[in-house]
């Protein structure tokens, strides 16, 4: 379920060279809204000019064929939002654009560029000025004053200079130019499909679902510290920053992408399932049942039951229309926002021990009201199991997470958080497990949120404080 605790981060999209780049754009972006449903824009370009529009709201309720009639041209990128920096206003929806001495250009991130601040204070006082609180715009603001004459150079001199984490997707009058940081915490895939008159473009995106909505193939993804043009010249992939040790963000694999979408090149219904039958193996219960809390706990449980061999069942079921714009009753009714997202099937609980199955504990409050909400259906022990170890620490590479005073798991003891949550027995996967479970024989991805040993230097608490998101 997506929850109060986690929010969901963003998602990019990039095409070159189709007649509807807007178009695939959109359906590349409806594809990845489970990323951030804060906002969502579109940047095209004809050649000459860069057409924008962005604005509050999920893909489909503001990009309409009006919209999409206005963003003509052969290359596009999409931005879907879920601010990690930066208020939430439309002055910080993206793509960015502007005019400079590069000629027009836009940009969309997904990401957290942990320097943003001091950078951000370096530009100001230089003379830049700045409309947005989000850490994107800075990377623009670099782009600008480069002595650089190509866009290229200039990007690659902009991006040398960012720390932490980011997957950018660049549009200028006659190239879409895309990057990924020197650690690749945040995936960005590459794609090509075939164009109807004959001939081939190149699409990227955070996940292959994008691709398969509009019909591409995933090729492979871009490499951590390269950045990859796609030009009239054709496609030109190039190192832009010495190799570092990657730290492929493992929550991808635990809770973000969708389990359809291959992400660093594993598929995350492979892991998802995996992580499930190893909580399955560290963790058994006497049940009667396994459940899932949909929709992200849904392979995890799928991989216990068979692990575990007791027997699979929907016993939450998820209203997945939830708006924003329901009318609370004004009377308190008790849980109210975990009903309007989840509802017991009685018959499937009741008189039942159950294996609960989720991806994370973050507050604890929602897991209570869940584990509250089965048992109020009938079910006589509830045993909790989450599909990854404690999540101890807050996530500065562009995961929402509360901070570490609100994260239960970093201010208590399992036996209190089952207290607190009012589980009969919680298990938590071992880190071990969860490094089995995506395959991570080399040691290449992020576990910071799990151990609090952050694999770049965080600049000061300051900045800390500052990447971390406004409420
Ligand atoms: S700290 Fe956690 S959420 Fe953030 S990049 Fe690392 S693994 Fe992902």
């Amino acid at each position: 379920m997506r929850r109060d605790g986690f929010r969901e981060e963003c998602g990019v999209f990039a095409i070159y060279g189709h007649p509807e780049a807007a178009n695939l754009t959109y359906l590349g972006l409806y594809a990845l809204q489970h990323r951030g449903q804060e906002s969502a824009g579109i940047a095209s370009s004809d050649g000459r000019e860069i057409h924008c529009f962005k604005a509050m709201g999920h893909v489909a309720e503001v990009i309409t064929p009006q919209v999409l009639a206005g963003l003509p041209g052969q290359a596009a990128i999409g931005h879907t939002r879920y601010s990690t920096a930066g208020d939430t206003a439309l002055h910080n929806a993206q793509p960015f654009s502007v005019a400079c001495n590069k000629g027009r250009i836009a940009v969309a991130h997904n990401g957290n560029i942990t320097n943003a601040m001091e950078l951000r204070r370096e530009l100001e006082r230089d003379g830049s000025i700045f409309q947005a609180s989000s850490d994107t715009e800075v990377i623009l603001h670099l782009v600008a004053r480069s002595r650089e004459r190509t866009l290229a150079a200039a990007l690659r001199e902009a991006l040398l200079q960012l720390e932490g984490a980011f997957s950018l997707v660049f549009l200028a009058q006659d190239c879409v130019i895309v990057a990924r940081d020197p650690h690749g915490f945040r995936p960005l895939a590459m794609g090509q499909m075939e164009l109807s008159g004959g001939g081939k473009c190149y699409v990227f995106a955070s996940e292959t679902c994008a691709f398969d909505l509009i019909g591409a193939v995933y090729l492979n993804d871009v490499e951590p510290g390269e950045m990859v043009i796609v030009s009239p010249a054709g496609l030109r992939r190039e190192r832009y920053a010495p190799a570092a040790a990657p730290s492929y963000c493992v929550f991808e694999h635990v809770y973000f992408s969708r389990p359809d979408s291959v992400v660093f090149g594993r598929s995350v219904e492979e892991s998802r399932e995996m992580l499930g039958r190893l909580l399955a193996r560290e963790h058994p219960a006497v049940a009667d049942v396994v459940v899932p809390v949909p929709d992200s706990g849904v392979a995890a449980a799928i991989g216990y039951a068979a692990e575990s061999g007791i027997p699979f069942r929907h016993g939450l079921i998820r209203n997945h229309y939830v708006g924003r714009t329901f009318i609370e009753p004004s009377q308190a009714i008790r849980d109210f926002g975990v009903k309007l997202k989840l509802n017991p099937v009685r018959h499937l609980l009741e008189g039942k021990s159950v294996v609960l199955v989720d991806d994370s504990i973050v507050r604890g409050t929602t897991s209570r009201k869940i584990v509250r909400m089965v048992r109020s259906a009938g079910a006589r022990e509830v045993h909790l199991r989450i599909s990854c170890p404690p999540t101890i620490s807050p996530c500065y590479y562009g995961v929402d997470t509360p901070t570490k005073a609100e994260l239960i798991a970093a201010n208590s003891t399992v036996e209190e958080i089952r207290r607190f949550v009012e589980a009969d027995t919680l298990g938590y996967l071992s880190l071990s497990a969860l490094r089995q479970a995506v395959g991570d024989e080399r040691l290449e991805y992020c576990y910071a949120c799990y151990t609090g040993d952050y694999p770049t230097d965080i600049v000061s608490v300051e900045d800390l404080m500052a990447a971390k998101p406004r409420r």
